[in-house]
């Protein structure tokens, strides 16, 4: 499956902040949306960096509360990798394996379209294999 069609049935939508976002916000945003990451992005939509759950513990332990009052730019990963629209779920799983993260940003002509998790991959892959096992029950059960 490609990332166009996952991105077809779960939509878009991209939680962003922008560099100068402060991590408190992030954080609230992150627990009322319900997360694990959001795509810090320029006023031209461009992927400027990411920060997860996992930034934000580190910067907690290494800062104190401290951290809670500066800006998201301090802390985000700065060098993001992303998919496009075009990519399998293999590729997908490809880039967070050796990238051990969990999170792709979707981007097309240089901007942000989308989001994919390590969630919506593992979804994308059950339903393959079960549609590859219908598939094959119906062969055998027609020969
Ligand atoms: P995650 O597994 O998404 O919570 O992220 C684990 C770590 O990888 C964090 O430091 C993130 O900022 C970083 N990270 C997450 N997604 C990406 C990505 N697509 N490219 C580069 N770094 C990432």
């Amino acid at each position: 499956m490609q990332v166009s069609a996952i991105l077809a049935e779960k939509g878009h939508e991209v939680a962003t902040a922008s560099p100068e976002t402060l991590m408190i916000e992030v954080m609230e945003t992150l627990a009322e949306r319900n997360i694990g990451a959001i795509v810090v992005t320029d006023a031209g939509r461009r992927v400027a960096g990411i920060i997860s759950e996992r930034d934000i513990v580190r910067s907690l332990a290494r800062n104190g509360a401290s951290a809670l009052d500066q800006p998201v730019s301090s802390f985000m990963t700065k060098t993001v990798v992303s998919c496009s629209a075009s990519e399998s779920t293999h590729d997908l799983m490809a880039k967070m394996t050796e990238g051990r993260f969990r999170h792709l940003p979707v981007v097309a002509d240089g901007k942000l379209d989308g989001i994919i998790s390590i969630g919506d991959v593992v979804a994308a892959r059950i339903s393959e294999v079960q549609r590859e096992a219908d598939a094959l029950r119906d062969y055998i059960a027609s020969n």
